[in-house]
């Protein structure tokens, strides 16, 4: 099966957040599943200055709007040999940032990524061929669209099933009804049945309409989004109108990188069977934050600084956090209103916070090894790969019951010795508070905390099963319409 996967991100050379990691281990797992993946990126500098590429096929062009725009197909290969077709056009992508800089959205985004989108569907067509077009959130939502809306692209690819992934519904890109023509689709597909969006254009909702099959990153987060007009950001009617066409399967973790037996960025290497080397790590995190070595917890969290990642919540719930017997480290960077006031805390609580407002994938690693804990109180949470990680790292995770986060964590019950982590239901400082102190509880209790540690090592949420799990539903699809057509 050949698959042509399109996205906006991949980890370790333009990355965001949580997307970018998928789209570096899962092409790597269709591989080793026996698929043929090939993964089309924008051809961001960071990660031409680092991979060697050649071109392939000619220059091509693509219309947006009135301009005509030249680019080459660059490829190279990832680690494990996956080919990556770069779309090389250093207008939009010889750039600092994948989205924008500073906190800002680049100007240009809707042409940008239409851009893509659209030289992304000419490569499909011309140079991969593909059984499987997946394609990733809004940023890559113009490819599925424009493959089944594009009459010329279309016959051209009519044999494959396109399917569409959300990883985040609060991004949708969503933009004015004026904007439509940059598209270079007919006004046919402006309906409520197509793009249309309360008088606007949606581009993920264009997608997941035009679609053989639309997933999402974990049953939770599935059920909630086409059951929820609060998290569906009003694509829940759709979602629900694709029927047992709309999926959820759960990402999986990429333990290539992260893993505690062999990550070079940690203090001492350390896994189920020799746990020890996560003290040495507890203490080369407090040594280096400069926190006084205590046998209270220390709790990491590492996130954007947003309000959907809970920080909102975290801000209300800090003064009657700190009060309790332990440490906090944040590793956050984003709203910078939110980095203001928490910079502000450090200084105040200044012997037990930290908080460090950037982005430092070194610095999350080795918070991750050195916590005890790691706290994700988020509002919602697609699917959640910090807390998988964490779980990884012997790290209980405190996470609220939402998306992901709730198949993955479990209560901790001391008396049954069962679960491997701290949730709580309600989004308030109140139910927060007694999370982190159920945890406190746990870890006073020195074997209760072994236990612990050992249910969080033996979770595995490995991308091969993910990866089995994407291609069963890419057969079910391609049956699907066959019986569809006859
Ligand atoms: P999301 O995709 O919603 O941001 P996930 O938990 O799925 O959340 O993935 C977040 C990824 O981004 C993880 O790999 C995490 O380590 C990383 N990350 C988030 N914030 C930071 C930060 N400030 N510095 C370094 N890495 C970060």
């Amino acid at each position: 099966m050949k698959i042509a996967i399109v996205a906006a991100e991949i980890s370790p050379w333009a990355k965001v957040g949580g997307l970018a990691d998928v789209i570096g281990a899962l092409p790597p797992a269709f591989r080793r599943a026996g698929a043929e993946p090939t993964v089309i990126l924008p051809g961001y500098s960071s990660i031409l200055t680092n991979l060697s590429a050649k071109q392939v096929g000619t220059l091509m062009t693509v219309q947006v709007g009135g301009d005509t725009h030249q680019f080459r197909v660059l490829q190279t290969r990832d680690a494990e040999g996956v080919p990556l077709y770069l779309i090389d056009h250093p207008g939009f992508f010889a750039r600092d940032g994948v989205y924008g800089e500073h906190g800002t959205d680049y100007a240009d985004n809707l042409r940008r990524f239409i851009f893509f989108g659209r030289a992304a569907a000419a490569t499909i067509a011309e140079l991969v061929r593909p059984d499987v077009v997946h394609a990733h959130d809004w940023h890559a939502a113009v490819a599925p669209i424009v493959l089944r809306a594009d009459p010329y692209l279309y016959e051209r690819t009519r044999g494959a099933v396109v399917a569409y992934t959300l990883h985040n519904l609060a991004f949708q890109g969503i933009y004015d009804v004026g904007d439509f023509p940059l598209l270079g689709i007919d006004w046919s597909y402006f309906t409520m049945e197509y793009l249309e969006f309360y008088g606007r254009m949606n581009l993920m909702k264009g997608a997941a309409m035009l679609a053989d099959g639309v997933s999402t990153v974990s049953p939770t987060y599935a059920h909630e989004v086409a059951s929820d007009p609060e998290r569906g950001f009003g694509l829940e009617g759709v979602l629900r109108h694709k029927g047992d066409r709309f999926v959820g399967i759960l990402n999986g973790a990429d333990y290539r990188e992260w893993d505690p037996q062999s990550d070079s960025l940690i203090a001492a290497n350390y896994g189920p069977k020799h746990p020890s080397g996560k003290r040495l790590c507890n203490r080369d995190l407090r040594s280096s934050l400069r926190l006084a070595e205590r046998a209270c917890p220390l709790i990491g969290m590492i996130t954007r600084m947003t309000v959907q990642k809970g920080c909102d919540l975290l801000r209300d719930a800090l003064e009657g956090l700190m009060a309790l017997d332990l440490q906090l480290v944040m590793l956050a960077s984003g709203d910078p209103e939110l980095e203001q006031f928490f910079r502000a805390a450090e200084k105040r609580f200044s012997e037990n916070l930290r908080v460090l407002t950037r982005f430092d994938n070194a610095a999350a690693h080795r918070i991750q090894a050195g916590s005890d804990a790691l706290l994700m109180p988020s509002r919602f949470e697609p699917c959640g790969l910090t807390q998988m990680y964490a779980l990884r790292y012997g790290t209980t995770p405190i996470v609220r019951a939402t998306g992901g986060l709730r198949d993955t964590v479990a209560e901790f019950e001391r008396s049954s010795g069962s679960g491997n982590g701290f949730v709580f239901e309600d989004y308030t400082t109140h139910a927060l508070i007694g999370a982190v102190q159920r945890m406190r509880e746990a870890f006073a209790d020195p074997r209760g905390w072994r236990r612990l540690m050992q249910n969080c090592f033996a979770a595995d949420f490995s991308w091969d099963r993910a990866a089995r799990e994407y291609l069963t539903w890419f057969e079910r699809l391609e049956g699907q319409r066959t019986t569809q057509v006859a």
